[in-house]
């Protein structure tokens, strides 16, 4: 191809781009394709000879848009929502077309400085308190990660990255309903998922601290060494938020490392009469959000802060001598900053969101989705057949049907049948948990462009094929 041909094609493609998005509401938001019907219909083996851009992209369009779930479909409602917007999109054609790998500040200053600033407005949009520094990681089990490994050789004195485990028996604190991400962390670390306690939660799902008080000292007498309390603000389950300020008075008793798993809900924290899901975020050791969740930031991108730095770099660091440079002093060189060694410019498309939309832009579309979750669990609450599961600190609402005189057998197979039905129309796409052992429908309102006809839709719907399961 030559660029020529790549201006035709980029043209082509951007009024394709728009018109997805503009009528993203015709097509079925969960893919309706059967497991292997896709790889069946892909040929087996590369092709020898150049094929043309028009039969590439008229396969793209018949083989894999219909194999595709439409994430930025606003009648999504699934697990937590992986949110773009026009200026994100514009920003990573704009990364893409660079192709820069951004794994040092020579190897493109300005991707280096634009992150430092991002982090640096991202702290003053969520009142992080000062000393916290940031970096943009891919994911936040990557993130989380990186907190369990910076944990385990601050406490170790460095050793076990010098001379692997000797002995030394860690234990990593989280609540049952944290993400498994934290589980996954701890098994790559060289901890053991045996060494991982799931802490009881209360009635709201958020993690009861006398009890992680006790399991830790339970774990000192035992000599084994307490390492790491992953804190969720806001569980993959119901955005149950741990009481921060009693964990972190704990960890700091105990000497323990306080990482923070904000993953969805952090994003609420720009949001002044939410900022007090943060609570006690002074006395963590690190803090995680994903701006690609609830940001409008397309996937990938998770902010990642850190009070220690120097443990962080020194956890990560190595310097072979084909990346030394003269700024190495005067620089931040992101590749010591966490796992891999390359880099996508993240920050670019931070930069678009956040001047694009404007702070108070921002604000305004996660207050009418918290206003959309409100609408919605008021008429949960209010029917007679349906009933809230958890309280909505924000915008994820719990529920289940539940018919007067119905048994916990039946709802939990009702409720299954429920959600298979409804997302088998391609109107929406709900997913589930299971708190307490009963099934539980999670609506979860945080779409870029859902609004209340979508969740009046989708209300009318749920009711509809509830009387037919
Ligand atoms: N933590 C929480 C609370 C989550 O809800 C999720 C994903 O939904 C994660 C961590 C993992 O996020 P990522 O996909 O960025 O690793």
């Amino acid at each position: 191809m030559d660029s020529k041909q790549f201006r035709k094609y980029a043209h082509e493609m951007v009024d394709w781009m728009a018109d997805y998005l503009e009528n993203i509401e015709d097509l079925p938001v969960r893919s309706i394709k059967k497991p292997g019907e896709i790889i069946a219909a892909l040929p087996q083996n590369p092709p020898q000879q150049s094929e043309s851009m028009d039969t590439i992209f008229a396969d793209f369009n018949s083989l894999i848009l219909p194999g595709m779930t439409h994430w930025q479909h606003p009648s999504f409602f699934a697990y937590f929502p992986a949110n773009s917007s026009y200026p994100s999109v514009l920003a990573e054609m704009l990364t893409a077309t660079m192709g820069a790998q951004c794994m040092i500040w020579q190897t493109s200053p300005a991707a280096a400085e634009l992150e430092e600033r991002m982090m640096e407005w991202i702290a003053e949009m969520q009142q992080l308190p000062e000393g916290y520094t940031g970096v943009i990681q891919d994911t936040a089990s990557t993130a989380t990660l990186c907190a369990i490994l910076t944990a385990r050789e601050k406490v170790s004195g460095f050793d076990v990255n010098e001379n692997g485990f000797t002995g030394q028996k860690y234990v990593v604190y989280c609540s049952e309903q944290t993400h498994s991400s934290i589980e996954k962390a701890v098994k790559i670390a060289g901890i053991g998922s045996q060494n991982l306690r799931k802490i009881p939660v209360d009635e709201a799902f958020a993690m009861r601290s006398e009890s992680l008080a006790e399991t830790i000292s339970k774990d000192k007498q035992n000599g084994l060494i307490p390492l790491c309390v992953v804190a969720a603000c806001g569980t993959t389950g119901s955005t149950a938020i741990d009481p921060l300020e009693p964990i972190g008075e704990i960890c700091k008793k105990e000497n323990v490392w306080l990482h923070v798993d904000a993953a969805y809900a952090g994003t609420a924290a720009i949001l002044p009469e939410k900022r007090w899901i943060l609570n006690g975020v002074e006395l963590a050791d690190s803090y995680v959000f994903n701006p690609h969740k609830w940001m409008f930031t397309n996937f990938d991108c998770t902010a990642y802060y850190v009070k220690d730095k120097s443990a962080l770099l020194r956890t990560f660091e190595i310097l072979p001598e084909y990346l030394k440079t003269r700024e190495d002093n005067q620089v931040n060189n992101y590749r010591d900053w966490g796992i891999p060694l390359g880099r996508r410019f993240r920050a670019l498309k931070l930069w678009f969101v956040i001047r694009s939309f404007g702070v108070d832009g921002l604000r305004t579309k996660l207050r009418n989705h918290i206003e959309l979750a409100d609408q919605f669990r008021n008429w949960i609450e209010s029917h007679p057949n349906f009933q809230l599961l958890a309280p909505v600190p924000l915008n994820t609402v719990c529920f289940h049907y539940a018919p007067v005189g119905s048994t916990l057998e039946e709802q939990n197979q009702w409720n299954a049948q429920l959600l298979e039905e409804l997302n088998s129309s391609g109107k929406m796409y709900l997913t589930h948990t299971k708190l307490n052992g009963v099934y539980t429908i999670r609506m979860v309102i945080g779409q870029t462009s859902v609004d209340k006809k979508h969740i009046e839709e989708a209300w009318q719907l749920i009711q509809s094929f509830s009387g037919k399961v």
